[in-house]
């Protein structure tokens, strides 16, 4: 019997809609069947499984919180014990919970914290046995150029960001020998739900801190999402791209 080469098999997390979704349908464009999680919004995940679908792609939903240490480890046992190999991670799930420091709740610091870091770590965590034990794997997260540069108003959110950086590098160096890369791509502005709840007035003066002048679109994230997942990225470990139009240099 003739050998099918098998599809590609990619997990990204919060993928119901925004930056995720892009690089769910991205992803999918190129050939990978594609996990979509989401936490709450079941309909939104299923309108992007059925785009992929309806494209020609392969695409399924499940859905789990990535805060949640267990349910990260089941999730992630499950899709391997369903279609064989995790292919490709993209950590993109991710919150805001903004408010100046000094009067920042407790329970506004920890949520942020929760599902951006520890969800991060959970899907790290548990997915790295399976890609060293395939000797193969691409990992990728959602950091942000707040992360790298702060933010007044976003201790928390940064933060959360900048521990993804370094617990992007870490993992790089403990993954590599196996061959599988771990990078992060940290956005600026870019045109989803997380930013339309900003006033006009911040939108402008935020766009005035931009070189290239606007915000950027989900299209734009998915894009080197796709780069670092392809075979093309095969020597890159440890970074983080910033997708930000400029804004921080
Ligand atoms: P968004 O439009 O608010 O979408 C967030 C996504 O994350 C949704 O699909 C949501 O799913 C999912 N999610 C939230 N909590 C979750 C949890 N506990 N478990 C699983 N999924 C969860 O956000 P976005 O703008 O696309 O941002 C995507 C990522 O890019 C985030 O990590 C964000 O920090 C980062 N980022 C965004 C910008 C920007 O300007 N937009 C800039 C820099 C970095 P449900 O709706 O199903 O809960």
């Amino acid at each position: 019997m003739a050998e099918q080469s098998k599809k590609k098999v990619a997990v990204v997390t919060g993928a119901s809609r925004g930056i995720g979704r892009a690089i769910a349908l991205e992803l999918a464009s190129r050939g990978a069947a594609v996990v979509i999680n989401y936490n709450g919004s079941e309909e939104r995940a299923r309108e992007v499984q059925k785009e992929i679908e309806e494209k020609g792609g392969e695409a399924e939903i499940r859905q789990w919180n990535v805060a949640d240490y267990k349910a990260c480890e089941s999730a992630l046992k499950d899709i391997v014990k369903t279609h064989g190999s995790i292919d490709i991670l993209v950590n993109n799930a991710g919150i805001t919970k903004d408010g100046l420091l000094m009067g920042m709740s407790e329970e506004d610091f920890d949520q942020v914290i929760d599902v951006n870091l520890k969800g991060t770590f959970n899907m790290m965590r548990f997915v790295s046995r399976q890609m060293l034990r395939q000797r193969s794997g691409r990992i990728i997260s959602m950091a942000s150029v707040v992360g790298i540069a702060g933010n007044a108003g976003q201790a928390n959110y940064a933060a959360s960001k900048a521990g993804i950086i370094g617990m992007t590098k870490s993992a790089a160096r403990e993954l590599a020998s196996r061959g599988v890369t771990v990078n992060a791509v940290a956005p600026g502005f870019i045109e989803t739900e997380m930013t339309a709840v900003l006033s006009e007035e911040v939108k402008k003066a935020s766009a005035a801190q931009i070189p290239l002048g606007h915000f950027g679109r989900p299209e734009d994230i998915a894009k080197a999402v796709a780069f670092l997942a392809s075979d093309d990225a095969a020597y890159i470990t440890g970074q983080v791209i910033q997708v930000d139009g400029g804004m921080v240099i």
